[in-house]
């Protein structure tokens, strides 16, 4: 389905262009921003379990941090590129933005498969991390937090490590640390909910009820399956998901007319989102391809699994029935895939606004990590909700006067933003 010379630096790239040209931004202005602002490549020697040493590539980049410290995630993977951290770090700008964060956009990664590495392998990788780029993050400069292949437990050995250069706690260094050890409640649920708070308000906007809809979504990790739980707590079917089997090397859809059963699924799912597809079919779900997710005759398709899944190439295969595409994961849509998505007349909620939840919460940790005072959860929900709902509003309004599609408006906003922060403070 992806296509394999999709350069994802590439795409954001051009997104950021089409803002520019919105805006008629000054060409200062413009290569300020279609750039990361500062990179980091670094190699990190680390013993392995037998006693040998291994170099593992690491990242760093902040792209802007005009508004404030950069914020972003670390990912492990074994496919990492320089481009897709440029690209991720980027659209962690707009994220900020957009949600009116005092914060800019950064990422980082390694490049490593931690299926094939140990736990105190991991740990060490983390602590190398750290000490490459202990002097550029920081709490008033940039603050790591989990992303794909990384958890909680990383964080808190990262913010360790960090705490041991420093001589001092710093708990606001890191975020996505494990609740009782600065982790803040409902950071689990935030970006899954988050993604469901915006098509709710999509939903009244197009004057629809929930109660009449239904959804499919592709992935079922942490964003899919709390998109799961609050999209049927407000009376919504989701009929189809789909997971990437590990074993087989390939991923299938899991359906089911009358509503997936999100518990059932979830007990035979392993950690990585991966659902055991014989247990599936005899708790009678239809176990079909891996892209049938995208076909189904659904009012609302939430892809949260991965980027470049809706391409040119498959993007006929939506029905005519949806109403709405609500991106769960960074950059599912290609920027061709998402123009005749607009076309078909279908309401995108674009990725930097409906999956901001994950680093609203993610500023909550850090501002009760700075306070060393923690909420109870229902203030942080209660708190989520209101800022990606007043989020979505400002988009929706903006889309709405200018009669421009929600990812158009959700640029002019979020560059706007931007480039305001940068002239203010006399850098172009
Ligand atoms: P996850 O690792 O918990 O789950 C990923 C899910 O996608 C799994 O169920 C996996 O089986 C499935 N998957 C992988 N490849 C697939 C394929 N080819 N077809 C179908 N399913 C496939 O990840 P997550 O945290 O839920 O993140 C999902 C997406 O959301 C990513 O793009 C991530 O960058 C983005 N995101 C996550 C957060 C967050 O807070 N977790 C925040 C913002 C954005």
């Amino acid at each position: 389905m992806a296509q394999t010379n999709y350069n994802p630096f590439h795409a954001a790239q051009l997104q950021f262009d089409n803002a520019a040209e919105m805006l008629d931004l000054d060409q200062a202005t413009r290569d300020l921003l279609r750039n990361p602002i500062r990179e980091f490549h670094f190699h990190i020697p680390v013993r392995m379990d037998d006693g040998e040493v291994k170099i593992f590539q690491g990242y760093r980049v902040q792209h802007n941090d005009a508004r404030g410290p950069a914020k972003g995630g670390l990912r492990f993977h074994p496919q990492e590129t320089i481009d897709t951290v440029r690209a991720l770090s980027m659209w962690m700008t707009w994220k900020t933005a957009v949600a009116d964060l005092p914060l800019g956009g950064g990422k980082g990664g390694v490049v490593c498969d931690p299926h094939n590495l140990s736990a105190t392998e991991q740990e060490r990788i983390c602590r190398g991390w750290v000490r490459q780029v202990y002097k550029n993050i920081g709490p008033n400069t940039d603050i790591p937090a989990p992303d794909v292949m990384t958890n909680s437990q990383h964080m808190l050995w990262m913010l360790d490590e960090y705490e041991v250069l420093a001589g001092a706690r710093y708990p606001g260094a890191i975020t996505g640390k494990p609740v009782g050890m600065g982790g803040s409640l409902g950071r689990t649920e935030a970006t899954g909910y988050g993604v469901i708070i915006t098509v709710r308000e999509a939903l009244k906007e197009l004057d629809i009820s929930p109660e009449s809809t239904t959804a499919s979504i592709q992935g079922f990790g942490n964003v899919s399956q709390y998109a799961i739980e609050l999209y049927q707590q407000m009376g919504g079917k989701v009929v189809c998901v789909s997971a990437w089997d590990q074993q087989d090397q390939t991923s299938y859809a899991f359906k089911k007319d009358d509503g997936i059963d999100l518990y059932e699924l979830r007990a035979i799912t392993n950690s990585f989102g991966g659902i055991d597809k014989e247990k599936a079919a005899e708790l009678g779900y239809s176990v079909l391809p891996g892209d049938k997710w995208l076909e189904q005759e659904v009012d609302i398709l939430i892809p949260a699994a991965l980027e470049n899944q809706i391409t040119e190439e498959n993007v006929s295969s939506i029905s005519s029935k949806v109403k709405i595409l609500a991106e769960g994961a960074n950059g599912p849509t290609t920027p061709a895939a998402s123009k005749i998505i607009d076309e078909k007349g279908i309401f995108t909620i674009p990725d930097f606004l409906a999956n901001a939840g994950g680093v609203v919460c993610s500023y909550f940790e850090q501002v009760q990590s700075n306070m060393n005072y923690f909420w109870e959860k229902e203030e942080v929900l209660s708190k989520l909700d209101t800022k990606m709902t007043s989020s979505y509003i400002a988009v929706s309004n903006f889309a709405l006067e200018n009669d421009m599609p929600m990812r158009d408006a959700a640029y002019a906003i979020s560059v706007d933003r931007v480039a305001q922060a940068c002239h203010d403070r006399g850098w172009v």
